[in-house]
């Protein structure tokens, strides 16, 4: 992907390196907020992220950066926020086409732990969007685990695709896509709730293909291994995937990701198609 040179957003949050800070404690987060919590990784990670939002209903702030940046990790911060960029001028412009208004999220890089208005999290959670702040928050080392751990080819790429699903979640979000889902979910049986995550975060694949089709009509900067290499970090992080690794043994019923197939699936539609209306993942959802 071409990013040098190209317009970077001001709305980065660059906490590596960073003390703890002041720490104020929050309160009043009502538990359904954990529900609408989506994290890239499913599985065990999501049981892990959810006890620790449990136990830490705080709200932090970290406000000294105790060890300095090193040049690789500031070229680090300069591409995320190229490509947070360009996950701005798309969605901006999708809002403003049928009328509505886009508001752009934040996105927070850390190292090992972080508090957010949905709790704390650490870096094991992979990266992760939080509802109640409307920020996406990523430790940037999941991506060379992402290489190590779930054999994905990395680049670039690998790297845009992962914000734009999350930056899909937000959409979500303002869309009130999330907030239905968590309203249907009361009440069903974990298989049936997990079948609407499934599709949600589907969807979420869907949007950061739309996006990877218009940025790329917009601005030409997509390289010819790019495509693959998202298309590989999908492959990668499907739950199928990830449960041969940790388990040794696939378990449909707890898929809370959808499988390789069917992520690389809806990303590859919303990239060929570009058309928001065809991502309702949520029909046949007893096909997941
Ligand atoms: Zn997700």
């Amino acid at each position: 992907m071409r990013w040098k040179g190209r317009r970077q957003s001001g709305n980065v949050d660059d906490r590596r390196g960073m003390s703890g800070g002041k720490m104020v404690a929050g309160g009043g987060i009502a538990g359904v907020i954990i529900l609408l919590i989506s994290i890239f990784l499913g599985g065990g990670d999501s049981g892990d992220l959810i006890n620790g939002l449990q136990n830490q209903m705080q709200q932090g702030q970290q406000t000294e950066r105790t060890t300095p940046l090193s040049a690789e990790e500031i070229e680090m911060r300069e591409f995320v926020s190229v490509v947070l960029a360009d996950t701005e001028d798309v969605w901006n412009k999708i809002f403003s086409q049928s009328g509505q208004q886009y508001v752009e999220p934040e996105l927070v890089l850390f190292t090992d732990a972080v508090q957010t208005q949905c709790g704390g999290a650490s870096s094991a959670s992979g990266p992760f969007y939080c509802p109640a702040d409307q920020k996406v928050y990523m430790d940037l080392r999941f991506f060379d685990e992402l290489q190590s751990r779930f054999g994905a080819q990395g680049g670039d790429f690998a790297i845009a695709y992962v914000i734009a699903h999350e930056v899909g979640h937000h959409v979500q979000t303002l869309l009130g896509t999330s907030q239905k889902v968590q309203q249907l979910q009361s009440g069903m049986s974990k298989k049936e709730a997990n079948k609407l995550l499934v599709a949600l975060e589907l969807q979420a694949d869907f949007y950061a293909g739309v996006w990877t089709h218009h940025n790329e009509k917009m601005k030409s900067i997509l390289d010819e291994n790019d495509i693959e290499e998202a298309l590989s970090a999908a492959n990668a992080v499907g739950d199928d995937a990830i449960q041969r690794r940790t388990q040794g043994q696939v378990v449909p019923d707890s898929f809370t990701h959808g499988t390789s197939e069917q992520r690389m699936y809806w990303f590859n539609l919303g990239f060929k198609t570009g058309d928001v209306s065809r991502g309702n993942t949520f029909e046949n959802l007893d096909a997941f």
